[in-house]
Formats: structure tokens, sequence, C-alpha cells
């Protein structure tokens, strides 16, 4: 677990505006604490930019997207291009969340074209899996995380193995204040790192799905556990600060 540092990555979602950024970053500048995990937030789009302005002003901070384009640039109306994100000095990107697996219809085979073309514009990666209720309650977690991984992850350059993390998001468990138990977290977290096929004791597997500050610390015991993808507790200074402070 020592090969991992401890990432705490906030998902913003649709919110935010720049009201609510700027008291963000105003509280984390007043907590002047080092911060000892890796803080990453993902932003709309539209926000990143002033985004990196402002995380620059408090150090630590990288800041990513949520989502990208599967190609670098064309007739693509409405996407965000990796290329250009890599080209703002962009650090990461989100793939394969659930919202785009179930509301935008974003289908293993897309999410592996996205991964591949986000590597090749070296940003990093954080491609996500998980289960439903109903796949849960018939016995095919597994079943439904190794397709996640085997096609999503397909092809996967040996030498950009290091940019990828994965993220286990149990779909139940997003935004429900229905959180997985430690153990039920990483027996996942278990299953995942034996499927990886590159860098197995390097990779970060970040668990989401409400986490919160009193939740946390359980999580981040297990061995395989090694952050955690935040959405409603990110949003608030007091509450991600204190998410990283735990880790
Ligand atoms: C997420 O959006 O990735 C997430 C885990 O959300 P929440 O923390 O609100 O459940």
């Amino acid at each position: 677990k020592n090969l991992r540092p401890i990432h705490i990555v906030g998902n913003w979602k649709m919110n935010q505006t720049m009201h609510e950024i700027s008291e963000f970053f105003i509280e984390m500048t007043k907590m002047k604490m080092e911060l000892k995990c890796k803080a990453w937030i993902a932003p709309q789009a539209l926000h990143i930019a002033i985004l990196k302005e402002m995380a620059f002003t408090t150090g630590s901070i990288q800041v990513g997207a949520q989502n990208c384009a599967e190609v670098d640039s064309g007739a693509l109306t409405g996407e965000t291009s990796p290329l250009a994100l890599a080209d703002m000095g962009v650090e990461f990107v989100i793939i394969g969340h659930s919202e785009r697996r179930t509301i935008y219809g974003e289908k293993n085979e897309l999410l592996n074209q996205k991964v591949l073309n986000a590597l090749k514009n070296d940003l990093k990666v954080i491609y996500c899996v998980g289960e439903t209720l109903a796949e849960r309650e018939a016995n095919d977690t597994f079943k439904v995380i190794e397709e996640q991984l085997n096609v999503g992850l397909h092809n996967l350059p040996a030498d950009k193995a290091h940019l990828v993390l994965i993220a286990y998001e149990p779909v139940w468990a997003i935004g429900t204040g229905k959180v997985a138990s430690a153990e039920q977290a990483e027996e996942v977290h278990a299953f995942i790192r034996g499927k990886l096929e590159h860098l197995k004791d390097e990779t970060v597997i970040l668990y989401g799905g409400s986490v919160k500050p009193d939740n946390i610390d359980s999580l981040l015991r297990k061995d395989n556990i090694d952050g955690a993808l935040v959405g409603g507790a990110s949003l608030k200074a007091k509450d991600f600060r204190q998410l990283c402070s735990i880790a």
C-alpha cells in the first residue's frame, strides 16, 4: 500500500457558481495546512480554466475534467477534446462515471476509445467501474466489473499504465447516502487489483459512493483502498479539507 499515495478526488458534477467557487478557494486558503494526500478536483468543463488559476494559489490541488471525447478534434458539437485538455495543462480526466454510462448511454467499447485517446495525450485517467443494485442482488457484481475492466482497458499500452487510476463506484451508493461497508468495498478492490494487467501493485484504486468525513477512515484502513472519488462532500471546502486531512 505504501507504493500508492492516497488520492482524494472531488467530482463537482454539474454544480458550483463562480461565487461558490471563490468561497471554496477562500476557505481552502484560510485553512493553510500542508496537504499530505493528493487532492484533485474535477469541475464542469466551463470552470476548468478558472479553477486552474484559483487552485494555483492553494498550491497543491490538481484540476481535471469529468469526461472527454474519444478523438482529438472534429465535428463533435458540445464535446470536450482531450488534446485541448492536455494543451490547457489539465492533469486528469474521469472516464466512465456511472452517470455517463446510465444517462448518456456510454458503453465499455466507447469508453475504451476515450481511455486510449486520453492516455495518448498523456492525461491521467480515472476509469470508473461499478455494479447497479440489481446486478449486485443477482450476484453479478464481479462479472460486470470484469467486463468493464476487460473492455474498457482493452489494449492498454504498458508504457501508459502508470497514468491509470481505477475508481470502484457501486451505482447504488452514489449520491444515495448508502455507503458500501469497508469490507464490501475491499472485496471488490482486491478483485480489481487481481485483474489488472500492468502495475498491479502500483495502481491507485479509489472508492466512490457517499464518502463523507465520518466514514472515510474505515475505508482507507483497507489494504486495497487508496483514496476516494467524492461527489456531494467535495463541494464545500470544510468537508473537502477534512477528507484530505483524515487521509
Ligand atoms: C461520484 O459522483 O462519483 C460520487 C461518488 O458521488 P457521491 O459522493 O455524492 O455519492
